[in-house]
């Protein structure tokens, strides 16, 4: 079954590495898509799903205050978690991380390989191995990449799940050849 062209190698990536409007006030890394990254999982053949930005649904473009960016970044991302730490946060937490779970079961259980979750370090709903907390860059994850992990733990999946940051590309980049497990340069003189 499925034995066409397609990789059956699957990468699940936050919604802004594909669209930096999403993201708090004042703190795009790009103009659209984080593009050092889209390039590199392009030639690699693995095919992507985005992610819903658990904060756009929650709370909105704002993150309910136009004045946001005038704090500092973990000052407002600490603002923020306080918010999607709330439990009407959280009840729609879990109801937009079941379709993500569906596909990943979906693909799991058809033989795909699921090259892993990728998430963005220091963001208070995304982090993986940094989070925003009273003001500060923390050790620890987000809230939305802990109720995912959890939920599938509890179904027995052990994805590794790996951060980013868009403001810094090269180790961006290196994260994610690590975890595809390829590195290839675009070809820009090919036909
Ligand atoms: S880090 Fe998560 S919550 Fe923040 S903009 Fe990206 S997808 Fe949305």
């Amino acid at each position: 079954m499925f034995e066409d062209r397609r990789s059956k190698k699957i990468i699940f990536l936050a919604h802004c590495i594909f669209n930096q409007n999403a993201v708090s006030d004042g703190t795009a890394s790009h103009e659209g898509t984080m593009t050092e990254l889209v390039e590199l999982i392009n030639l690699s053949g693995i095919g992507v799903v985005q992610m819903p930005c658990p904060e756009l649904h929650c709370i909105g473009l704002t993150r309910g205050d136009i004045n946001g960016r005038k704090r500092s970044v973990t000052e407002e991302n600490s603002r923020i978690r306080n918010i999607m730490e709330k439990e009407t946060s959280l009840v729609k937490i879990k109801h937009l991380i079941q379709p993500v779970i569906c596909k990943i079961m979906e693909y799991h259980e058809n033989g795909f390989e699921i090259k892993g979750i990728v998430g963005i370090n220091r963001s208070p709903s995304c982090g993986v191995e940094t989070t925003s907390h009273d003001s500060k860059e923390v050790e620890g994850q987000g809230v939305f990449v802990t109720e995912l992990q959890n939920e599938l733990e509890k179904r027995g999946l052990h994805i590794p799940f790996v951060g980013i940051k868009g403001f810094e590309p090269e180790n961006a980049r290196a994260t994610i050849r690590s975890l595809i497990g390829f590195d290839r340069k675009p070809d820009h003189n090919s036909a």
